[in-house]
């Protein structure tokens, strides 16, 4: 008894070290002068903006995924702590620099033993980026972390942020029904910049439908504009993933998920609302909900998305970090199409404050995605409209500067900004079936959609 007893005992120590050295092996294979970061506390400004929150979300995420570390992230009212990554301006003299930064421009520098991570407004995640990328990236191999990081600068020297050669995933962002007014708008009712205007890549783009084209109605529909940007294809209003004559169409979801992507759906609206079923469906008519929650039905089934989600109440970026966590985990290349549907919906009612609020609520989520996309440099991130709604103009006399003019849709154009690899073509005048064939590059060296 007393030897089985012993023989037990031996067996659960040598269990317990190998245990304990495989957690040793992964929470200490990135070395900051000699210690292991997990013994690092992440800092960011009491009260800071949500570009260095999201900044600092973001870095802690990956380093979960990828090393299995737990970092805190505390306030700066913090008491100071030997071993700390600064994020954004705190009030750690550390983090106290004369250097001035311009547009696209990062610092990463290490000062009494702690790491300085700043930038120029959403840049700041390009600090986050470039850390991650040089020492505890999912494509780095395991020994490539092992690496004592005394090659970080002692100086703060402004870097300008770089994208990889190539983007292999798709973030592409829809305000349902958010023209130019929406957010000048917005802008004018507490908004202090819509992100989209701080990325590099902006156009116009046009959103007839062949319903349009053909004379048959003056504006699209969501159902029409979600399959120009999703196929590369234009088609009639209520269609969903068909062409004009009815043939069936690849999606670029679709097309994701073939070549090996995870990928993803999120809306504020009902799953089978035009736009998210412009991702998933194929059918002549956007009404026919059960036939179209059968087709989505059949897609989860089978497992061929990786996460779904619509009616997405509160908060739709907590919602979108959720999302991103769980598609790029494992460095996992993916598709997700997100959705802000209430912007329609308001607009259609013109109802001010709700088409304001949801503006609001769809900027923060980009900017979430922003500073996701700063941390994943391999990332292309689209933001974009279907239609306008509701013909917004400005009005001095109003009490919200603006005015609506009609209870429909318009055929005027809406604007696309974008951030990544591959965006390069996103400049001028576009049209909404362009959007399609530039995310599409992600996953494909092939054409995709019409080529006309
Ligand atoms: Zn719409």
């Amino acid at each position: 008894m007393k030897r089985i007893v012993s023989l037990f005992l031996a067996i659960l120590l040598i269990s317990c070290c190998i245990v304990l050295a495989g957690c040793g092996d992964k929470s200490k294979t990135v070395l900051i002068n000699g210690a292991p970061l997990s013994e690092y506390t992440v800092i960011i400004p009491e009260g800071c903006d949500n570009v260095t929150r999201y900044a600092a979300e973001n870095f802690v995420d990956l380093t979960k995924d990828v090393l299995g570390l737990e970092l805190t992230i505390k306030s700066d009212l913090a008491d100071p702590m030997d071993k700390e990554i600064l994020i954004g301006a705190t009030n750690r003299a550390e983090s106290k620099t004369e250097t001035a930064l311009k547009d696209k421009e990062y610092l990463l520098f290490t000062k009494n033993g702690k790491i300085v991570m700043q930038g120029y407004d959403i840049y700041i995640g390009g600090a986050c980026g470039d850390f991650i990328n040089k020492h505890i990236s999912p494509a780095l191999s395991a020994d490539k972390r092992k690496i004592d990081i005394t090659s970080i600068a002692k100086e703060p020297t402004p870097t300008e942020f770089k994208f990889a050669n190539k983007s292999t995933s798709v973030i592409f962002m829809i305000g349902d029904g958010m023209g130019n007014q929406h957010i000048r708008m917005a802008e004018q009712n507490g908004l202090t910049k819509f992100i989209g205007k701080k990325l590099p890549y902006s156009a116009s783009v046009t959103t007839s439908s062949e319903s349009v084209l053909s004379g048959e109605i003056g504006w699209t529909d969501s159902a029409a504009a979600a399959t120009a940007m999703s196929t590369g294809y234009k088609t009639l209003n209520a269609y969903l993933g068909l062409d004009k004559e009815g043939n069936q169409l690849k999606n670029i979801r679709e097309l994701a998920y073939e070549k090996g992507a995870k990928t993803g759906i999120l809306t504020t609206d009902v799953i089978t609302g035009g736009t998210p079923a412009g991702y998933l469906c194929h059918h002549t008519n956007r009404k026919d909900t059960e036939i179209l929650q059968a087709q989505i039905d059949k897609i989860t089934n089978d497992k061929k998305i990786d996460y779904i989600k619509g009616e997405v109440g509160n908060s739709l970026t907590d919602e979108t970090k959720y999302a991103l966590d769980t598609l790029s985990a494992g460095g996992s290349p993916f598709f997700i199409m997100i959705e802000e549907a209430q912007i329609d919906k308001m607009s259609e009612a013109h109802d001010y404050n709700g088409t304001i609020d949801a503006v609001k609520r769809f900027d923060d989520a980009i900017l979430y995605a922003v500073e996701f996309t700063l941390c994943h440099p391999d990332t292309m991130l689209i933001i974009t409209a279907d239609h306008e709604t509701g013909e917004l103009v400005p009005k001095i006399t109003n009490e919200y500067k603006f005015e609506f003019k009609t209870y429909h849709h318009t055929n005027y154009n809406v604007p696309v900004y974008a951030i990544g690899s591959g965006c390069e073509s996103i400049t001028g005048d576009l049209d909404n079936t362009d959007l399609a064939k530039i995310s599409a590059k992600a996953f494909t060296d092939s054409p995709f959609g019409n080529n006309d």
